[in-house]
């Protein structure tokens, strides 16, 4: 099954049973083996790829690191690779970045994520790396203060917990499960075109899990809102991680058991019944009306190639 461009990262051992050894941990911090790839503001640091027309990480040595003075003590633990070497990821402000001497070699560009993401410039793996930096990045960016009394809290597990030093709560890395549905009748999907899209693009229906809910429900309560379609049958198609905060992606096809749309404009600028045709036209960008629809890096990409027979 095809996956998104944006995905699970497969290149780096997480080593849970390691990273919890905060001895081992401090020894990676400080090994020369060790990587870092710095984030200004939640941005990945990258390079020209070897052949020019690609870009790729990039990963500073131990040494690089620390002739800048940045500390590694707060950077986070991503995995290992197959030679065991350490890789992390190391998120600091803009603010830094721009007071540190010597940075701006290193430091430029750092490009926004979903940028990279739609432009297809890194290899699937590099920006799935990114993706998880990024999401461990943004919450550790909100969790500094423990939800529970409101004092500092400090990092533990290279970055896959934090304590609270008063009260003692632990925090865990948070991930929001978000339902994504194409709702077919079986030969036409809705798809939707939200205010916040660029001109002409539609995409799938997707919507938060809210709690006591399981995947179905929120299918169906979220279609039923923003369309007024009720829905049947509803199956897991695939999954997606979606690093903007911390998102799980969860693609389904929901089974429509009425055609009638009441759009909730609040929602929704628009949404409609596309045939198979139709969607064909708009994923290989020869819409006669000019509509498009989500590139690679995204799940509803996928869920409309397998709508069109592509998968
Ligand atoms: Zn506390």
């Amino acid at each position: 099954m095809p996956t998104p461009t944006l995905g699970t990262t497969h290149l780096l051992d997480r080593a849970s049973p390691k990273r919890t050894d905060a001895a081992w941990i401090t020894a990676q911090r400080a090994s020369e083996a060790s990587r870092f790839m710095i984030l200004v503001d939640l941005k990945p640091v990258i390079a020209a790829g070897p052949d020019r027309t690609s870009s790729e990480i990039r990963w500073l040595s131990l040494g690089e690191v620390e002739a800048l003075a940045i500390s590694t003590e707060e950077s986070l633990f991503l995995g290992l690779d197959t030679e065991g070497r350490a890789h992390f990821a190391l998120p600091i402000t803009d603010h830094l970045a721009r007071a540190t001497p010597g940075a701006v070699q290193y430091f430029r560009p750092a490009v926004d994520l979903r940028t990279l993401a739609m432009q297809g410039v890194l290899t699937p793996e590099d920006q799935s790396l990114a993706g998880q930096a990024r999401a461990l990045g943004q919450w550790h960016e909100n969790a500094r203060c423990c939800g529970r009394c409101g004092s500092a809290t400090r990092i533990k597990d290279g970055g896959w917990r934090r304590t609270c030093w008063a009260c003692g709560t632990q925090w865990f890395p948070r991930t929001d499960p978000v339902v994504i549905m194409l709702v077919t009748d079986g030969d036409r999907c809705i798809l939707a075109h939200e205010h916040r899209y660029v001109a002409n693009m539609y995409s799938t229906l997707a919507g938060f899990v809210e709690h006591g809910e399981d995947i179905e429900h929120a299918v169906r309560r979220e279609v039923g809102e923003e369309t007024g379609i009720r829905v049947g049958k509803v199956e897991y198609h695939a999954s997606q991680p979606w690093p903007f905060p911390h998102s799980l992606m969860i693609g389904c096809i929901a089974h429509a058991e009425t055609t009638d749309l009441v759009v909730d404009a609040a929602e929704l600028a628009d949404a409609r019944w596309f045939s198979r045709e139709e969607v064909r036209a708009m994923l290989e960008g020869r819409h006669p009306d000019g509509l498009t629809a989500p590139g690679r890096h995204a799940i509803a990409n996928i869920l409309l190639r397998h709508f069109v027979g592509e998968s």
